[in-house]
């Protein structure tokens, strides 16, 4: 079968989301297809047409040739797809008259593309030129990734002497509508105990694991789930077990995303821990959004959160808002940006709303503002956050963001989160506890990451603690 019919069988997916970048329905892929796809092939070319009705684009790649017959079909693959997404681009941009935010980019991480093209020995402006040309990035796009780009250059460069440690406690106190976590509700606690005996024993093993495999630890994140959800005396406990533990890191952070978990009690035994940074979580400082989403805290929840863990003397303390939320408008994300500014976090991470498709019917009494007042919320949070003395230093995108739009993290200069930089760029070992954590080891000259996930569901995972550990003692074996 001719390469590029045969990429056109197997890309279905990767197209589809090419054509979500423009708001096209997923029907469009329904049989009978909208587009028609013409392949031809010479012996040095690919040529792809896609038409839809009258209008059509045609792509054209020179076939890659390699002595190595593996490298030559890897190569003409990526070819093959990578001009079928393309020109599927063109033809949507020329129908739709939609230019997305971030052009033709799916399915890569855009950090890392500009931290390449930086490696490779281009200025910053000549990389932003190269995102703009070669994927149709809008300018203003291209100049965060720069401006990301080089904070994340500055950072203790990762690499295989370092692994990072990951602790997952998967219990709320309500689950908010746009959950993608598997975490659970918290309930009446019958989980706690016998959760909190097996992250005890995974957590012992691990530390074996580390120090045996002869790495350092290099940032270390309790998230969830809310570990601040644990009632105070198994979060005391959990606290002073990671200090045993793990000592020595580079960085701790604790999610303390629920306003309404956080305790003084539990906020001195995060300082006795030795963790310094914590995230407490508005999303949206509107009670009436709250309460949609379903949050189980008010906004004045978050202000007395912030009193408290200042008073308590937590010297980092980060925010995460939602842009996109819904029944939001302008205005109501205004109100949240206000608040921001008068709690001043050291960092603030501006999300995105990212909801299926599918959930957006129980949504229907809250419509969702559309992606074009979803990219001005997400222009005001960039502005707050330099108000503040903020800088951009992570960004990721996700599928079914609105308006294709991406979720960044500003720090004060000094204060960025080397776990969330780690976790986007996937340049480091990790090292995870709990249920649904995933380990990585990194091969980076191979190209390649083995993953030993956890099991996600709460009690599979109390009973099979031991089976959890040995998947992590095959990728970390002794050194
Ligand atoms: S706080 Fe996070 S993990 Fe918990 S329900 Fe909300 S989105 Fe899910």
């Amino acid at each position: 079968m001719p390469e590029l019919t045969a990429a056109l069988e197997t890309i279905r997916p990767e197209l589809m989301n090419v054509t979500r970048l423009f708001g096209l329905p997923e029907s469009v892929w329904d049989e009978p297809v909208r587009y028609r796809m013409d392949t031809e092939e010479t012996p040095e070319k690919y040529i792809i047409t896609f038409t839809d009705g009258t209008d059509s684009a045609t792509g054209e790649a020179e076939i890659p040739s390699d002595p190595d017959l593996r490298v030559q079909a890897l190569h003409r693959r990526r070819a093959a797809r990578r001009l079928c997404k393309q020109t599927l681009y063109d033809l949507c941009r020329k129908t739709t008259g939609i230019h997305p935010p971030w052009g033709s980019m799916t399915g890569v991480r855009p950090t890392h593309l500009m931290l390449e093209a930086l490696a490779e020995g281009l200025t910053p402006e000549d990389a932003i030129e190269r995102m703009v040309d070669r994927f149709d990035v809008l300018r203003p796009k291209a100049e965060l990734l720069a401006e990301i780009a080089l904070t994340q250059r500055k950072l203790p460069a990762p690499g295989d002497r370092w692994i990072d440690v990951y602790i997952g406690i998967p219990f709320c106190t309500t689950r908010c509508a746009y959950c993608s976590f598997s975490s659970g509700e918290i309930g009446n606690g019958r989980l706690v105990p016998p959760y909190m005996n097996a992250l005890e024993k995974e957590i012992r093993g691990c530390a074996e694991i580390l120090r045996r495999s002869g790495r350092t630890l290099r940032a270390l994140y309790v998230g969830g789930g809310t570990p601040t959800a644990l009632p105070e005396n198994d979060f005391r406990r959990l606290m002073a077990l990671i200090a045993e533990c793990f000592p020595g890191a580079l960085e701790y952070t604790v999610e303390a995303g629920r306003p309404d978990t956080i305790t003084r009690e539990k906020l001195r035994a995060v300082l006795d821990a030795g963790v310094r940074r914590i995230s407490i979580n508005p999303q949206t400082m509107n009670d009436r959004t709250l309460k949609v989403i379903g949050r189980a805290h008010t906004a004045a929840q978050v202000v007395e959160a912030y009193r408290l863990a200042r008073e308590e003397g937590i010297p980092h303390i980060n925010m995460d808002v939602i842009a996109g939320l819904p029944g939001e408008n302008e205005g109501d994300f205004a109100r949240t940006m206000e608040a921001a500014r008068a709690l001043r976090p050291e960092s603030l991470t501006v999300h995105t709303l990212a909801i299926k498709r599918s959930s957006r019917m129980s949504l229907e009494n809250a419509p969702l503002p559309d992606g074009e007042m979803t990219a001005r919320m997400v222009a005001m949070g960039m502005e707050t956050a330099r108000s503040l003395g903020l800088v951009p230093y992570y960004m990721y995108r996700q599928k079914y963001m609105a308006g294709n739009l991406e979720n960044t993290g500003y720090a004060l200069p000094g204060h960025a989160c080397l776990y969330n930089v780690d976790m986007m760029e996937e340049t480091s070992h990790v090292l995870a506890m709990g249920a649904g954590g995933i380990s990585k080891r990194i091969w980076p000259e191979e190209g390649h990451i083995t993953r030993a996930p956890n099991v996600s569901n709460i009690e599979e995972y109390i009973r099979r603690t031991d089976e959890m550990l040995e998947r992590k003692r095959e990728i970390f074996p002794e050194a």
